[in-house]
């Protein structure tokens, strides 16, 4: 019988409990009921998330009766790919569908050498930072620890890179820059961020991490301590006045506030620098008088900061900044000794750009609703 060889989705067997997502303590708990050795443990976790295997008939050094007895309790679950879509530009995008139906969506931009998954965390985002898509949808929840990781995996599958930890891998770095505030799924993000930087498995260095946040500056400290993995700060602006428009999260912490936890960084201190995103909007935020304000402000912080051409969207009012304007306020802030590189906008053409997540598969259901809904009326 070969139902060994075949990944069960945890959703169509909910009695079997889902491996993908738990720490390695929780692994070994969840295994003590079949009481294995120690090593075991490990050796599972290692085909899980080194050699990244779909089901337990693919973990050759485990023996077929051990393998039949995992697969009756457990599964190694991926979620299932709405689209995939690929960018004229390379960029690639994966419309997720959890086991309770809920949708995210992650993204890969590959380089010539390298690229970058960029991972959500919440479905949704409770945000709504006004330049942003994903904030005009309601958040519907937090991404588990296992969702979070198996955007990696989905990942890894899709451009065929497994086992995880060879050289010259093109996806070498991650982003927190999907979907929803990093910051507000705290614990699931650090128990995902744990298990992808585990040496035994996929053994990303936290150096290629980035985590992004809109500014919950009191966590700020934590990330320090938890993870050390790099941190990017949506800035956006440089008064309080503008920032409250543009993110309201300001109002709870203003821009004052939030420097200051920057300045506390821990990471900070060991030379690694923080990233303040920076989104460049027509007559809004983008002057030279601004640029010299941004240079004031981050006095003191080792910091880069990533002018971000703002990636418009149906219905908005802002403009992104012409490209003279960009230029002259990165001049400003390269002048002052930062480094401040345009983000280059990719996947634009399938809205997988900054910004523009969720918003096609949103539209999909709408259109899927209102098609419905036509139907309905023609039946009666
Ligand atoms: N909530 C976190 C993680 C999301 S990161 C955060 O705010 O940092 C997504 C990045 O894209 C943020 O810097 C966000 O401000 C930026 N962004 C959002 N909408 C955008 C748009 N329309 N054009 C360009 N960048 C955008």
């Amino acid at each position: 019988m070969s139902f060994l060889s075949e990944t069960i989705p945890a959703a169509d067997h909910p009695t079997r409990i889902d491996l993908v997502g738990l720490s390695r303590e929780e692994l070994s708990q969840t295994l003590a009921e079949l009481d294995l050795p120690d090593y075991r443990t490990k050796q599972i976790w290692h085909w899980i998330y080194y050699r990244g295997a779909k089901s337990f008939d693919e973990m050759t050094t485990l023996a077929k009766p051990l393998r039949r007895d995992l697969a009756e309790r457990f599964s190694i679950s991926r979620a299932g790919i709405a689209t995939a879509q690929i960018s004229n530009d390379g960029t690639r995008k994966w419309l997720l569908d959890f086991s309770d139906g809920k949708q995210a969506e992650t993204v890969f931009i590959p380089e010539s050498d390298r690229g970058a998954l960029c991972i959500s965390s919440q479905v949704g985002c409770t945000l709504s930072c006004s330049f942003c898509h994903t904030g005009t949808q309601p958040m519907v929840r937090n991404l588990t620890a296992g969702e979070i990781v198996g955007q990696m995996m989905t990942a890894r599958d899709e451009i065929g890179e497994w086992p995880a930890a060879q050289e010259n891998r093109l996806l070498s770095n991650i982003v927190m820059m999907g979907m929803g505030e990093p910051l507000y799924n705290y614990d699931n993000v650090v128990k995902a961020l744990r298990i992808i930087t585990d040496e035994d498995g996929m053994g990303f260095s936290k150096r290629r991490i980035t985590l992004s946040t809109a500014g919950v500056a009191p966590r700020i400290a934590d990330v320090g301590r938890d993870l050390g993995v790099r941190l990017a700060i949506s800035l956006h602006a440089v008064t309080d006045d503008i920032r409250d428009i543009l993110v309201p999260l300001n109002k709870r912490y203003p821009i004052k506030e939030l420097l200051d936890s920057c300045r506390a960084y821990p990471g900070s201190r060991n030379s690694r620098r923080i990233t303040f995103e920076y989104i460049m909007l027509k007559g809004v935020n983008d002057t030279p008088a601004d640029a010299r304000e941004l240079v004031r402000l981050i006095k003191g912080i080792p910091a880069k900061i990533n002018l971000i051409p703002f990636n418009a969207w149906p219905g908005v009012e802002f403009e992104c900044s012409s490209d003279g304007t960009i230029a002259a306020f990165a001049e400003i802030i390269n002048r002052a000794g930062y480094t401040s590189p345009v983000r280059q906008p990719r996947g634009r053409d399938i809205m997988a750009a900054c910004g523009q997540l969720k918003s096609a598969s949103e539209q999909v259901r709408k259109s899927r609703r209102i098609a419905q809904g036509k139907n309905k009326k023609e039946q009666e």
